[in-house]
């Protein structure tokens, strides 16, 4: 499985990822339809599946034209049916989405919106976490309570830890300046840092990142209860 990073709007990522013999492909949240195109053509594959986490317009808005001009279908989940731009296939919690060789399980994981989902491509161990995980930090709580996004989280962290994560945006460095103001004296979150800006310096995506770096470094993940997780989440809305 191969995977392709795709930047759409200001700071979104859409991902596609395809199988290189059968050259099928499934795009995760595109923001937008052009860019997806733009590398459909030039590896002249099929796009067969959209993925969506959830129904924000910088994670949907591609699903129509794409739709129309591929003859894709439209993956999302089951309760966010009426929020999902042409929804075809709903999905539920810890179901196992299996089609063409992707095979991925569903997380129900809200707090960003009710209706969030990550997709957990299992056999390659890399899940797609929407607004919810982002490297070094989190998803603002929009819909939800600081109860469900701190559990949601939690889903993601007893994942194993060399899972790859590919969320929603590029907000590392932003997110890494913030943790370090909360976690100065961690070692691994500098070299993490010093190495997302070099990455950036070079105009390349910070993600993936891997889930045991997260553990190490992402003060969200690293809170011990609600209450500190809460807090920390109050604090970064007004960094
Ligand atoms: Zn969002
Ligand atoms: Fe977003």
């Amino acid at each position: 499985m191969e995977i392709k990073i795709i930047p759409c709007l200001n700071d979104n990522y859409s991902y596609l990822i395809f199988d290189k013999i059968k050259k099928n492909a499934c795009v995760i949240d595109p923001s937008e339809a052009k860019p997806i195109i733009e590398v459909i053509e030039k590896n002249k594959i099929n796009l067969k599946y959209i993925l969506n986490t959830h129904h924000h317009y910088d994670h949907v808005g591609g699903n129509k034209e794409l739709k129309e001009k591929y003859k894709s279908k439209i993956v999302g989940f089951k309760e966010d049916k009426d929020r999902i731009p042409e929804i075809d296939i709903m999905v539920e919690d810890n179901q196992i989405w299996k089609n063409e060789n992707f095979e991925a399980k569903i997380y129900h994981i809200p707090g960003h919106t009710s209706g969030h989902i990550a997709f957990h491509f299992f056999k390659e161990k890399k899940i797609f976490t929407g607004d919810t995980l982002f490297s070094l930090g989190c998803g603002r709580i929009f819909e939800g309570t600081y109860e469900q996004m701190f559990n949601s989280l939690k889903k993601i962290k007893d994942l194993p830890r060399d899972t790859e994560i590919y969320c929603g945006h590029e907000y590392t460095l932003q997110n890494g300046n913030f943790c370090l103001t909360h976690d100065s004296s961690n070692l691994k979150l500098k070299v993490k840092i010093e190495n997302v800006k070099k990455k950036l310096e070079n105009s390349l995506p910070s993600i993936p990142t891997i889930l045991a770096d997260e553990i190490e470094c992402n003060i969200f993940l690293k809170a011990k209860d609600l209450k500190s997780f809460s807090k920390l989440r109050d604090l970064k809305d007004n960094f």
